[in-house]
């Protein structure tokens, strides 16, 4: 069985980030560049000060879905402070500039994440330029190194992890009825999910729960591994037909756009979605998504994002024009009437 897409060495634990100056050193490293956003710059200079004389310093100029610019910008700071690594610490926009800079020069990447997006185990980058979103698929972005430590999640505000969450969530579903999909994704993908659905109404009332936090964390990989493994099908074309065309929010996309999605494809291959239903417990998949999204405070709109009725139109014909593969057919009409029902928010009908 193909492990191509994983992560060369994962570390999971609490307390584990500590150890990244002795797997800068592994990977034969001596400069070690700490990239992150803006709001986890003072994170970054943490991580850097703990790497002592490993650390090239900080580049905390990571932005949502990889601007080809910040990546040139990082990369020739990276050439004037003579890194010959980066330690990506935050969520998916940070791993995806420590992606896009390796994909340009092979430069080794550690990878701290503290979200539930699991792009740090996938070999799939996702960048833009003059607002067109382009995604490529090659081992030579895959992390070699990736360091789960529940403990730098604790502070991930409750809003963000539960759309976080859904997001991974978004990733397993769809790995369930993927057309390359074998025995061990569907394991880790059933696994996956089930970690997220006891994880994260407990951290809606205790966001500090140290347990809850490893088992989110312990799903996100699982789930991040599935995509890695799987060709993404409806819910991840549309989802970033709606995050590049209309900008709106990632995870927050994924988490309104998952109930429907899913229940218009569980209609068709019911076998195999059995277990989401089992799951979340409800009378269908996407009803079941729905109800476990609404009690955990999810968003539910499209049209909380400011999206007009008139966008759904746009949306419909750039999710139809260039399908991904999908189990259930897709026609214009179907794909219209389902962005209406996520649009007003409405509990899906399947
Ligand atoms: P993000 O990385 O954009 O993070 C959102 C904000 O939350 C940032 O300001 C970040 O600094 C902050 N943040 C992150 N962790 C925090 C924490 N523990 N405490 C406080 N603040 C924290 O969000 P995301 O949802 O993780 O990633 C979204 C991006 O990742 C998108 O661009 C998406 O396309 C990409 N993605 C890529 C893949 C892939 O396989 N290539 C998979 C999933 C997501």
């Amino acid at each position: 069985m193909s492990l191509e897409g994983s992560a060369a060495r994962i570390v999971f634990g609490n307390g584990a980030s500590a150890k990244v100056g002795p797997w800068v050193e592994e990977l034969g490293c001596r400069r070690a560049l700490v990239l992150s956003t803006p709001h986890q710059a003072a994170e970054a200079e943490a991580m850097a000060a703990r790497l002592g004389a490993l650390s090239a310093g900080t580049f905390a100029g990571a932005a949502m879905h990889t601007p080809v610019d910040v990546t040139e910008r990082a990369l020739s700071h990276a050439q004037e402070v003579g890194a010959d690594c980066v330690v990506s610490l935050g969520g998916g926009s940070t791993t995806g500039l420590g992606k896009a800079m390796a994909w340009r020069t092979g430069i080794p990447q550690i990878v701290v994440p503290t979200t539930y997006a699991g792009s740090e185990v996938t070999p799939i980058l996702g960048q833009t330029e003059n607002g067109v979103k382009t995604t490529l698929r090659s081992p030579k972005v895959t992390p070699e190194v990736v360091i789960y430590d529940p403990e730098l999640t604790l502070g991930l505000p409750v809003g963000m992890s539960v759309t976080s969450g859904l997001n991974a969530i978004a990733h397993a579903a769809e790995g369930l009825y993927a057309r390359d999909r074998n025995p061990i994704t569907t394991l880790m993908a059933i696994d996956g999910m089930q970690a997220l659905k006891e994880a994260l109404p407990v951290l809606v009332q205790h966001p500090r729960d140290l347990e809850a936090r490893e088992q989110a964390l312990y799903g996100a990989w699982l789930c991040g591994t599935v995509l890695g493994q799987i060709s993404m099908s409806l819910h991840h074309k549309i989802c970033h037909t709606l995050g590049g065309s209309f900008d709106t929010p990632h995870a927050e996309t994924h988490s309104v756009m998952l109930p429907h999605t899913i229940g218009f494809n569980a209609s068709v291959v019911p076998a195999l979605m059995e277990p989401v239903s089992t799951i979340f417990g409800g009378a269908t998949p996407g009803q079941a998504l729905y109800d476990f999204a609404s009690s955990i405070g999810a968003p539910r709109s499209l049209q909380e994002f400011g999206l007009v009725e008139a966008d759904l139109d746009r949306a419909a014909d750039i999710a139809t024009a260039n399908p991904y593969t999908n189990p259930r057919p897709i026609d214009r009409q179907s794909i219209r009437a389902l962005l209406q029902d996520a649009w007003r928010g409405q509990r899906p009908p399947y």
